[in-house]
């Protein structure tokens, strides 16, 4: 994986163009690598020998202490002294300036050593990030800095019980208790929140929790829609403005963990805020400091949006590359059956490894083509992501990063869970067994397509908003990055392939007019899963094909990456044309469907 992801960033991103830009100018080749090095070690030592205990050794609740293995305690600690936690940040918060492509493929080794035990610094590392952003200066020394350190770790709490998909449901009510406080304006909240991780832990010495409420107007009562969410840090124990523990704990309670089928080294929980187990300054309510102004909480908290999605996306590609390693390293030991050829056919002759098996073989290229693919997307959307900070054209970074974003995170959210499941049909039983890997990662995966927005909301977002917006101009934008590489591949030995993904490019385009032409969102929306993954897999052949261009020579690793790139247009970007046709004709079956007729 290390080769792959050094090409990917050196000989197709061309990240050293970046130590040219002045915010990256103390990088070079030298350092970009010296991180991934630390990265690629700890997570080697600290994470990947512990991934299967995380898993087996579930968190359990006593009723009043959450207990983790002592591995995810040393990890994470690991993890924190590295300085990961603030990489992206500026220098003079103790952070490393490193660009947002370097920082994700650091990170990348850790969701491929164990996703579950990364979990809580990557939650806290974009904790943090959002308060950098919108958080005030108070506000940004007493929580973000510490969790920068490592001393504290973050949250996120947006989810309800009542309130997943759909946020503008939320019902955690946000009373104003002290205007004044130098920590931000202090309110008292009271609600429940559902599936939130890292929500409880002893790993760190307090939990800073962002959470999404609703102020009451003078009516009492909570305005609906998405208008009315604010931001608010509620820390688990009460700190006051020099950062120290006041000793007052929080109206924060645990109501129980959410037992998982995969990603169990992360605990998962249901928060009761303000119920009165505990009881801040002598009465119930969890105390709560605004950030950013009343009602531009959601704003705030998909601020980090982008990254939040390539994060999952990259997490998704991790899991299914650590499935890819396992089942390829096995196929080659595995002994069974025999060759097709003459030779095969005298028993006495010994087995042969599954690996020369077409049909293995087959199932190899397409866990090569989707992991590898997928990491040439995410990288690709996080070198936007840089583009969009300090390049000199961020309003065409803006517009691919808007249609490529529901692409990063649901691609290989479905493909790489795909993947795993390969994995594990190449292993055969063992495969199905706890005795090797594959299992955990195709479980630890299926979360994926779940939260950060769900594969059904993700589709919505990217046929119902980003293609049309602004008259298609995001569309139209990606379609002419999709055409500069047509047109570099039309002259080579790729031409045939160039001609299918133009053919592939403007059946999308046609498609998403046909599924408009009634102006009527039910319409078209109807069918928005096939598109995004019709979409998607267009993609992912325009990106092969741009990576299969700047690979030169005919090494066994050249060779291997043309050979994923062909089995892409061969086997996967066929597929498409039975995804649009239900998009292009309408077909209202799903939406006609009545519930009684199930
Ligand atoms: C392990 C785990 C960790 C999580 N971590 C966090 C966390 O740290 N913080 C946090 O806030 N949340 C977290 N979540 C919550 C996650 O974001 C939600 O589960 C997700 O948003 C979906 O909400 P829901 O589970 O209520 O499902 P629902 O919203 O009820 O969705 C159920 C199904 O209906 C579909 N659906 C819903 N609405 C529509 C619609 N309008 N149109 C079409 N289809 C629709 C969905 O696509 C889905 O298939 C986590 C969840 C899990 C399982």
């Amino acid at each position: 994986m290390r080769q792959t992801l050094d090409f990917l960033l050196h000989d197709w991103l061309k990240v050293q163009e970046l130590t040219h830009r002045e915010r990256f100018a103390e990088h070079s080749a030298e350092t970009f690598a010296a991180v991934l090095d630390t990265c690629e070690r700890i997570a080697r030592d600290k994470f990947a020998p512990f991934n299967r205990l995380a898993d087996t050794q579930e968190p359990h609740f006593d009723g009043e202490r959450v207990h983790l293995p002592q591995a995810t305690h040393d990890a994470t600690k690991a993890y924190a002294e590295s300085g990961m936690l603030a990489a992206a940040q500026d220098y003079d918060v103790g952070g490393m300036q490193l660009p947002c492509v370097i920082e994700m493929a650091g990170n990348a080794f850790f969701s491929k050593a164990s996703v579950a035990m990364g979990g809580y610094a990557m939650l806290t590392s974009g904790n943090a990030s959002l308060l950098m952003a919108h958080g005030t200066p108070l506000q940004r020394e007493v929580f973000a800095s510490n969790e920068f350190a490592g001393r504290w770790f973050g949250t996120m709490c947006l989810s309800e019980p009542q309130a997943g998909s759909s946020l503008s449901d939320v019902a955690t009510r946000a009373e104003l208790d002290d205007e004044a406080d130098p920590l931000g304006p202090r309110y008292r909240l009271t609600g429940n929140k559902m599936w939130i991780s890292g929500g409880e832990h002893e790993i760190t010495e307090n939990i800073v929790h962002l959470v999404l409420a609703k102020i009451p107007g003078p009516d009492g009562k909570l305005t609906p829609g998405t208008r009315g969410i604010s931001l608010f840090i509620v820390p688990k124990h009460l700190v006051n403005t020099q950062a120290q523990l006041t000793g007052e704990r929080n109206d924060v309670a645990l109501a129980g963990l959410n037992h998982k089928l995969g990603y169990r080294g992360t605990t998962n929980c249901l928060l009761n805020f303000g119920e009165g187990r505990f009881t801040p300054g002598g009465r119930k309510g969890a105390v709560g400091y605004l950030v950013g102004k009343p009602g531009d909480g959601l704003r705030c908290m998909f601020h980090m949006m982008n990254e939040a999605r390539i994060g999952v996306g990259l997490g998704a590609v991790m899991l299914g590359y650590a499935g890819y390693e396992a089942s390829l390293e096995y196929a080659k030991q595995r002994p069974q059956g025999r060759p097709m050829t003459a030779a095969g056919k005298d028993s006495a002759s010994p087995q042969r490894p599954i690996i020369e098996h077409a049909d293995v073989r087959r199932m190899l290229l397409a866990q090569k083509s989707y992991v590898e693919g997928g990491l040439a997307l995410e990288l690709y959307c996080a070198r936007l992501v840089d583009e969009l900070a300090t390049g000199d054209d961020k309003a065409g970074a803006q517009a691919l990063l808007d249609v490529l974003i529901p692409i990063a995170k649901s691609w290989p959210s479905e493909w790489c869970l795909e993947a795993n499941s390969l994995a594990i049909q190449v292993l055969g039983g063992y495969g199905y067994t706890r005795d090797f890997p594959v299992e955990q990662y195709w479980r630890d995966q299926r979360l994926n397509m779940i939260h950060e927005g769900t594969h059904g909301i993700q589709a919505l977002d990217l046929l119902g908003r980003k293609v049309v917006q602004q008259g298609g101009a995001s569309l139209a934008a990606l379609a002419a990055r999709v055409q500069q590489t047509i047109e570099r591949a039309i002259q080579t030995d790729w031409a045939a392939q160039a001609n299918q993904l133009a053919a592939a490019l403007a059946q999308v385009g046609g498609a998403t007019k046909k599924a408009w032409s009634t102006g009527q969102p039910e319409d078209a929306l109807a069918n928005a899963v096939p598109y995004m993954q019709a979409f998607g897999h267009t993609v992912l052949a325009w990106l092969w094909l741009d990576v299969a261009l700047a690979v030169e020579g005919d090494s066994d690793f050249a060779q291997g990456k043309r050979a994923a790139a062909r089995y892409f247009f061969a086997y996967e970007l066929p597929k498409t044309g039975a995804w649009l046709q239900v998009v292009a004709s309408r077909e209202p079956l799903c939406r006609e469907m009545k519930p009684e007729y199930f």
